[in-house]
């Protein structure tokens, strides 16, 4: 069996597993059926463990790239200071057809069970939630 063989199967049996009385790690679904898997004392999984030491760093700049970009676009450093310090912008701050869409959602719905539009595009852009 090839690593994604049994990858495939580890997934297809989830269903069968998650029913049985395991221990499973106290943050995520993984239990001890998955491969590799240890727990610590509070019932938390290394993969949780490795996903927490991968918290978020302040990335590593490349000055030298940061000034060729500056001389290119011909920005002063008040300049590039402003355009780095402005608000950051969301798609919500763009114009969007996201509202003629949700007013649309029964001609969409209709569009998808007709297989017009793949369904994905009527769940993200004609629901009212954010998703
Ligand atoms: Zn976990």
């Amino acid at each position: 069996m090839t690593t994604v063989d049994a990858k495939e199967q580890w997934l297809a049996d989830w269903s069968q597993r998650y029913k049985k009385d395991t221990t499973r790690c106290t943050r995520c679904l993984y239990d001890e059926d998955t491969p590799a898997i240890t727990f610590d004392a509070d019932g938390v999984c290394n993969y949780c463990q490795m996903h927490d030491s991968l918290a978020w760093q302040p990335p590593d700049v490349d000055w030298e790239l940061v000034e060729m970009v500056k001389k290119r676009l011909g920005l002063t450093d008040a300049q590039f200071e402003e355009h780095m310090t402005q608000p950051v912008k969301t798609y919500k701050d763009f114009k969007t057809h996201k509202r003629l869409f949700e007013r649309l959602r029964p001609l969409f719905w209709l569009l998808s069970r007709a297989d017009l539009i793949p369904r994905s595009f009527y769940l993200k852009y004609t629901s009212k939630k954010n998703i």
